[in-house]
């Protein structure tokens, strides 16, 4: 279908980003990279009367080195996010997720800073924030403010980000040297995922010092498995220590059922997923 006419502006800063979502209020939708929100237009489930294009605010753009952090700017595309040495280094997690997000025409007009403000639960981003504990960097009116990851996903497609307000960047800590893989079950190349694991973690020898274990598609939101992370604390990276922890995985979720499986299958994917994302992640 085609969208419902809007009008449409492409201000050349956030400054005047802002000034326009004030101006229209609820009558006024921003669009990045519009993979997500040009479906939802076209299907009219939604017509804003203005759509806000962020595609020229330039500052918006890039990934750069901050100390202890890497900081990405809200509108830097998901290929570059995959194929910059600077995540790879030192946010691997994030690298191997983008690798499995979508297909490449995808990953070049999506935008790391949309698919985390679209909040789908299914989405490939939202486990390894979480798990890295990323801050997001939300611009209004009255300045900017952040928002840890924990507190960011708020329900299925809401996030902290308020109607007035923009995600400007995402500071992502450093972790270096700590093992990371994503393990994402799909049906077809491309899809989005059944079920999604994102693991990172910090060896010490042979032996798991630290684990960090999220999920994507295993409740209305991005999932961080606290549970199992406790229980890889101090293990050996053996398949018994690493089979026992990923027994606690599906402790706190509740998974859609649709047509690739009901919640019990997903709860038991789950687990399987996480016991080959830790053990990739620790190098067995
Ligand atoms: C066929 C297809 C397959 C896909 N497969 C996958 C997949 O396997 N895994 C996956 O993770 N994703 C997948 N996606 C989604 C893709 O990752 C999109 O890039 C992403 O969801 C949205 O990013 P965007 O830049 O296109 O945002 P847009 O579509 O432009 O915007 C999405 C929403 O976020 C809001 N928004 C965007 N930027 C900002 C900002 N800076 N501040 C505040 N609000 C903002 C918009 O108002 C809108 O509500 C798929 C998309 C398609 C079309």
């Amino acid at each position: 279908m085609i969208p419902a006419a809007f009008d449409y502006v492409a201000p050349t800063s956030v400054e005047e980003a802002l000034a326009a979502l004030a101006q229209y209020g609820d009558d006024a939708k921003i669009i990045a990279g519009g993979q997500s929100l040009l479906p939802v237009l076209r299907m009219r489930l939604n017509a804003p009367e203005w759509i806000i294009d962020l595609r020229k605010i330039e500052s918006l753009r890039g990934i750069r080195d901050d100390g202890d952090a890497i900081v990405i700017g809200a509108m830097t595309p998901h290929s570059v996010v995959g194929s910059d040495p600077l995540v790879r280094e030192h946010a691997t997690l994030i690298s191997e997720a983008v690798g499995h997000l979508a297909d490449a025409q995808i990953r070049h007009r999506g935008t790391f800073g949309g698919a985390l403000a679209h909040a789908d639960p299914a989405g490939d981003l939202g486990a390894p924030v979480l798990c890295l504990g990323a801050e997001f960097v939300i611009a209004g009116s009255g300045g900017t403010r952040t928002v840890a990851a924990d507190d960011f996903f708020v329900d299925l497609f809401e996030t902290a980000i308020g109607d007035d307000e923009i995600l400007t960047e995402v500071r992502i800590p450093k972790h270096t040297g700590w093992g990371a893989h994503y393990e994402k079950m799909v049906r077809v190349a491309h899809q989005w995922p059944i079920v999604s694991v994102a693991a990172t973690v910090r060896m010490d020898g042979g032996t798991i010092a630290e684990a960090r274990v999220g999920f994507a598609n295993m409740g209305s939101t991005a999932l961080r498995a606290r549970g199992v992370e406790e229980a890889l604390a101090g293990q050996p990276a053996t398949e018994d220590g690493v089979r026992a922890a990923a027994e606690r995985a599906a402790e706190g979720t509740n998974p859609p059922s649709d047509l690739n499986g009901d919640a019990e299958y997903k709860k038991h994917v789950v687990g399987v997923l996480t016991r080959r994302a830790v053990l990739a992640a620790a190098g067995s």
